[in-house]
């Protein structure tokens, strides 16, 4: 079970953003709790004939920006605490990035590597059948998260269709193509980050000449993440999954760990061209940039004195604790924060429902150069604003957002 006070945890940089700039207290109110979470228990027919029930969430954290958006997670250890803090980051990420969102999250506590497709397909179903009045493309807007991908975003935009009788294809973001998806949102989260690192390279000390990189998680971010930084002659010098971690000094053969991967494998399985090593050591490998990409509170106090990297790109939620991001910061390793740093999802999300309302449809060259635009010039915002106040990244983009949802807050009026 992941962290029961990981809410409490992450609205403590509420407070941190507060000491540096005057918050209106209306909006320090309003983001303290979820607006709405509903839980749910989806009870599905198992292959072998049998009924199996899971637990099930979706929460709406906050709308003032706009109708709330984010990822449906499917995880063993999800919890409505989980749910309800990956919402509050959605928000502040849809802010930070200035998109016209609020912020939501939704999670079916289940480990789908027991399921097989069939069932994976009911159970998907089951969820858009059980929150089709909380969900909508003017209300709110589910997409990929951690274990869920396209294929399952195909069904669940299909049962919406069902539901409503016609097609909906801006209810859902992160489809298939063939179903009104976008080109370019399969790597966008990855592609975030890594425009964002070459955009601040000079500014955080770095050089892209022998650039090494080392990768915590190999799913969908951390996978493209290691393709997109060798595209550049990076060496990716470690990379992990939940089942091992392996190093190579000279660089892993990146080919070789994304076909064993895309096959169903381990990254020990894959001919990489290392060493096996603990998930441990991986963290505190000697490199220029260390990519968290998988869970929350992966890096806490217990392990960030051992953080050798000179910059810690958070392509996962939520990857360094509070208590972790005071010790990086006072030893000097620069944290690109989650809501500026894997914002290149939900970014290439809004650009997705943008085409799914108007019908028109726009190239990778087009998604591609959109999305490196509002990230550098988010990112040089948010820069701007640690400079001039002294404070770390994080603070700074919570400085920045917390900005945009007052101004939105003042504009509803305040007598409701
Ligand atoms: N799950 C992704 C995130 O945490 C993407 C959300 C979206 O595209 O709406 O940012």
């Amino acid at each position: 079970m992941s962290n029961p006070n990981i809410l409490q945890s992450a609205l403590t940089r509420l407070d941190d953003a507060a000491r540096h700039v005057r918050i209106d207290s209306d909006v320090l109110e309003k983001l303290k709790f979820a607006r709405e979470t509903m839980k749910v228990r989806l009870l599905i027919r198992m292959d072998d004939g049998s009924r199996k029930s899971f637990l099930a969430w979706r929460c709406r954290y906050d709308d003032t920006r706009g109708p709330t958006k984010g990822g449906i997670r499917f995880h063993p250890a999800s919890t409505a605490e989980e749910v309800e803090t990956l919402a509050f980051w959605m928000t502040i990420k849809c802010a930070v990035t200035n998109l016209p969102y609020g912020g939501g999250k939704g999670a079916i506590q289940v480990d789908p590597k027991t399921l097989s497709k069939a069932e994976l397909e009911r159970l998907s179903r089951a969820y858009v059948q059980a929150f089709a009045n909380i969900i909508g493309p003017d209300r709110d807007i589910p997409a990929p998260d951690v274990y869920t991908n396209a294929m399952i975003m195909g069904w669940m935009a299909d049962e919406y269709a069902n539901i409503r009788g016609e097609p909906h294809p801006g209810v859902i973001t992160g489809k298939p193509i063939a179903l009104g998806g976008s080109l370019g949102r399969e790597d966008a989260t990855a592609r975030g980050g890594f425009y964002l690192t070459c955009h601040l390279t000079e500014r955080l000390g770095l050089s892209t000449e022998g650039l090494r990189v080392v990768v915590q998680g190999f799913g969908n971010a951390g996978q493209h993440a290691a393709r997109l930084f060798a595209s550049i002659g990076a060496k990716i010098i470690g990379v992990s999954d939940s089942r091992g971690a392996v190093y190579a000094a000279e660089g892993l053969n990146i080919d070789a760990l994304l076909k064993t991967k895309a096959d169903g494998g381990s990254v020990n399985d894959a001919n990489h061209g290392g060493n096996a090593i603990s998930p441990a050591d991986l963290l505190a490998l000697d490199t220029d940039v260390l990519v968290p990409s998988a869970m929350e509170d992966m890096i806490d106090e217990t392990n960030a004195d051992s953080i050798k990297a000179k910059v810690v790109l958070e392509l996962a939620n939520g990857p360094v604790t509070p208590r972790a991001d005071e010790i990086l910061n006072q030893r000097g390793v620069i944290v690109l924060p989650d809501i500026l740093a894997n914002a290149g999802g939900v970014t290439v999300s809004y650009f997705e429902w943008v085409q799914n309302r108007q019908g028109y449809y726009w190239t990778l060259d087009e998604v591609h150069q959109r999305l490196k635009t509002i990230i550098e010039r988010e990112g040089d915002a948010v820069w701007g604003i640690a400079k001039d106040r002294t404070v770390p990244l994080r603070t700074a983009a919570y400085i920045h957002a917390l900005g945009r949802i007052a101004t939105a807050v003042e504009a509803h009026g305040t007598q409701n």
